[in-house]
């Protein structure tokens, strides 16, 4: 969709720190991080909300959400993990994205750091 931020991301036309790819999804770190390692993870196609995405792409990222948290848990020391999706007035970015949050205990570190370690 045009003019939408996160397909730009997807399209590799603004850059992100990207910690998985594969054909349906990307996943990559938050530039205003509300913890070390908040990733999100996008579909590649455009769809804007929880209402419009369909069960198949959601499943694919709810299984890419169990990887990422688990690289999150073993390479950061994450004892805790939220998974947070917005809608509505809530939803800033109106591209579907699932936000994965780790507890702030996590020692604080450089989204250069934070790649560097998940990639
Ligand atoms: P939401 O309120 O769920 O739509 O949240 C949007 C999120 O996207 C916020 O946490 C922003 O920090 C994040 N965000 C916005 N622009 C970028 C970007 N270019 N790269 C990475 N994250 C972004
Ligand atoms: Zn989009």
């Amino acid at each position: 969709m045009e003019n939408c931020i996160f397909c730009k991301i997807a399209k590799g036309e603004i850059p992100s720190k990207v910690i998985y790819e594969d054909e349906i999804v990307k996943a990559y770190l938050d530039i205003n991080p509300t913890s070390t390692g908040h990733t999100l993870i996008i579909p590649k196609k455009h769809f804007t909300d929880l209402d419009d995405i369909d069960i198949e792409t959601l499943s694919h990222i709810m299984e890419v959400a169990k990887k990422i948290k688990k690289l999150l848990e073993d390479r950061l020391g994450a004892r805790g993990i939220k998974l947070v999706q917005n809608n509505g007035c809530l939803q800033e970015v109106k591209h579907y994205h699932l936000h994965i949050i780790p507890d702030c205990k996590v020692e604080k570190k450089s989204l250069d750091e934070v790649e560097k370690l998940l990639k």
